[in-house]
Formats: C-alpha cells, sequence, structure tokens
C-alpha cells in the first residue's frame, strides 16, 4: 500500500478554455520522489491565533513525549516555534494502534517539512526508543501537475480579459512577469490583442491549490507577436526563452512598475499615463498607480541618487552601465539610498506625489549618454542564446507548446 495516490506527483493531463492537450507532452523536469510512508488517516490541524507547537499538538491529542520528540527532531532542519496561523499541521495516525505515523507542515507555497518515524521504530514495548526513531526533513510539496491552457482576447486590459475568461489571475500575473522584458502592460495592450498560454495547475489530494510555472505564452499586441517557453538547460539555467533560444531576459525590464500593482492597464491608463513626448517636453513616462505603490529597478545597477530634487519631489536615479541610467520621480517613499547596488526588479521606492505632481503617479526616464529617451522604443541587443548542445531539445519542446497553443 506503499505511495497512495495522494502522496504521489502524477502526470495528468486534461483541458480547459477550449484548447485540446495531448497526453504525452509533458515531461516533469523536477520529479519528486514518491513517499514511503504507508497512508492511514490524514488529520488537518491548522494553527491558530496565539498558538505555540505543543498546544496544537495537545489539541490533536498527541502525547507530549512524542510532541517532544518531533519537536526536537524537526530542530536541525526547521524551528517549530515558528508556526504561522492560516498553515495547518497534517497528522498521518493509525487509529487501530494508536500510533502517530508523522506529521507534515507546509512551509510555504514550495517546500514543507516532514518529521516521520523511522520504520525499525514500530518495534513492540514501551520503551522510549520510538521516541528517539523521529526523523525530521524539508522536501518540495508534492503537488499533482496538470497543464492548464488559457486563452483570450483583449478587450479592456488583460486583467479584465482574465478575469471575463475565468483564468486564474495568478497565473495571469506570472505570464505577464514572463513577457516583463517585451511588454509594457500599463502602455503596449490595444483593444483585440490576443494570447494562449499554457501553465501547471497544482493539485493536492484532488483540490486545485494554485497555478504553478508558466510553460509557455504568447503575446499577440498590435500586430506583432511575442512568445516565451521555459526551458531548462542544466539545474543553474533555467528560465524563459523566445522562439528562437533567446533568453527571454532584457539588460531593462520593459515597465517600473510590476503588472500585479497596474493590473487595470490602460483603461486606467487613460485617466493619467502622460507618454514620451518630444514636442511637449515630457521626455518620461507617467505611471498611473495608487500611492504607495512598490516601484522597481528596470536594470541592475548602483543608486547615484535617492533625496529630493525640486520639482520632481523624492528621486531616485540609477546607474546602470557607462551608457545608461534611469530616474524616478515623485516618490512617496524610498526603498534603497544612495550607493546601493540593486538587481533588476528589486524595489526601490514608493509611488508618491511629491513635487511638483498634481496626483499619485511614477514619472519614469531613461537616460542614455546624457540624453533622455523614450525606454519603450529602445532596442536592446536580444538576451543570450540556449547552448548549442540544448538546441535540438528546445525544439522540440517549443513545437510542442506551440501547437498546443495553435500556433503555426
Ligand atoms: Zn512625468
Amino acid at each position: 500500500m506503499a505511495g497512495v495516490g495522494y502522496w504521489q506527483r502524477e502526470r495528468i493531463f486534461f483541458t480547459q478554455h477550449k484548447s485540446q492537450i495531448s497526453p504525452d507532452i509533458y515531461v516533469q523536469d523536477n520529479a519528486v520522489p514518491e513517499r514511503q510512508e504507508e497512508i492511514k488517516n490524514i488529520e488537518e490541524w491548522p494553527v491558530m491565533s496565539g498558538d505555540v507547537f505543543g498546544q496544537i499538538m495537545a489539541r490533536a491529542g498527541v502525547a507530549t513525549s512524542t510532541a517532544n520528540a518531533i519537536y526536537t527532531a524537526a530542530q536541525p532542519v526547521y524551528d517549530l516555534a515558528k508556526i504561522n496561523v492560516g498553515r495547518s499541521f497534517f497528522l498521518n495516525r493509525d487509529y487501530e494502534t494508536g500510533d502517530d505515523y508523522f506529521l507534515l507542515y507546509r512551509l510555504d507555497t514550495e517546500d514543507e517539512l516532514v518529521v516521520c518515524r523511522s520504520a525499525s521504530s514500530t518495534s513492540e514495548g514501551m520503551d522510549n526508543s520510538q521516541e528517539r526513531n523521529w526523523q525530521a526533513r524539508i522536501r518540495p510539496i508534492p503537488y499533482e501537475v496538470k497543464i492548464q491552457t488559457a486563452h483570450a482576447t483583449v478587450e479592456s486590459s488583460m486583467y479584465q480579459a482574465a478575469l471575463d475568461n475565468d483564468i486564474d489571475i495568478r497565473a495571469i500575473i506570472a505570464l505577464a512577469d514572463a513577457f516583463g522584458w517585451e511588454i509594457d502592460f500599463a502602455l503596449d495592450p490595444r483593444a483585440g490583442d490576443t494570447f494562449a498560454f499554457a501553465y501547471e495547475a497544482r493539485y493536492l489530494e484532488g483540490k486545485f491549490i494554485m497555478p504553478g510555472q508558466v510553460l509557455g505564452g504568447v503575446y499577440n499586441n498590435a500586430g506583432e507577436r511575442f512568445e516565451v517557453y521555459y526551458f531548462t538547460e542544466d539545474e543553474q539555467n533555467r528560465g524563459f526563452y523566445d522562439e528562437n533560444g533567446h533568453s527571454a531576459q532584457r539588460m531593462f525590464l520593459k515597465a517600473p512598475v510590476a503588472f500585479k500593482y497596474i493590473s487595470s492597464g490602460f483603461t486606467a491608463g487613460l485617466r493619467y499615463i502622460q507618454a514620451f513626448n518630444i514636442s511637449t517636453g515630457h521626455r518620461a513616462i507617467d505611471y498611473a498607480a495608487t500611492l504607495g505603490t512598490p516601484v522597481r529597478a528596470v536594470g541592475d545597477g548602483t543608486v547615484v541618487l535617492a533625496a529630493w530634487e525640486g520639482s520632481y519631489g523624492r528621486k531616485i536615479s540609477i546607474r546602470h552601465n557607462g551608457t545608461y541610467s534611469t530616474n524616478y520621480a515623485h516618490l512617496s517613499g524610498f526603498a534603497v539610498k544612495r550607493g546601493d547596488k540593486v538587481k533588476q526588479g528589486q524595489v526601490i521606492g514608493y509611488v508618491g506625489s511629491t513635487g511638483l505632481s498634481t496626483g499619485p503617479h511614477l514619472h519614469y526616464e531613461m537616460v542614455k549618454n546624457g540624453v533622455k529617451i523614450n525606454p519603450l522604443k529602445e532596442v536592446l541587443p536580444p538576451g543570450e542564446p540556449i547552448k548549442a548542445e540544448n538546441k535540438d531539445r528546445f525544439v522540440a519542446e517549443i513545437n510542442r507548446w506551440q501547437e498546443l497553443l495553435n500556433l503555426e
């Protein structure tokens, strides 16, 4: 009976949102070993406000000596003094013998703590050996992963298109992030744009938990097609690539505000987005965003200014290299200081309305060789290509995704 379905990571395939999926399309790239334990009865014990571990175990009817043994066994890998309200402990129990076989606690969306009593401890007799034989480890949560596809036409915004088509918002945010170096979802989307994508849907015990990795996606923007595919070159190198096998990652993100904060898209933009316009002298892009919205560095660099600067109010300047720098103005607050090294996507400050500003927005500038340029028009070199030895595998994989997404 070892390896009951609930504890296995399964390859299951189904369709949603009108697409067809062939059952052999998906290869698990991070297979999780099957669980060894025999499953008796799984009980869920939620962490309540003010709980400590011992209280929960007492409520669950676990003997104090057993609770202590579990706590001690977990100590080298996880401190059970740090538990969070809203999470749960799962106990596997044998109601016939009264044994507690193991305890499981999900640390986050990816990993779980498992404390098991080793098989050798099931000997008879009431000595303390069973208390000493608990072993703890942290392992990936063995989700069942199903492939899900979705597609939609954009009428007002990608966010709205997701809502209208019952597409999980978390999946749409992940998709927008995958296109983050190519598309500015505050400014680029147009009515009539279409998109399609495939992603992992994570289940436990047959219950949908959350979307996982985006696997492939296409966005047709005003007649131009963008594609991204998730690909694993090797243990160190995995990420999104375009259809030609170039890393989707570029020197700069398209937008200094993450999609999840500008999710109402261009309908909101009509209210308060000022474009780059040389004739009016507005050599910047203004993003409508609510007060306090996190602002991110579009690329790696060094903070050369984080201070009040006249009509710009609170302003940050980042020097990326000898050619480019970017400026972020009217901020309500700073998350970095002068001299800090920042990474692409790192939060550097918060949207405000300081200086000469009529309402909360981000004034974003890109400077190239001392001249303010339109960041949306700047053509950056393509990302790194995949290694030659991976090319065939890449082509085979993306062909399957293209087929699945009905791309010719
Ligand atoms: Zn402006």
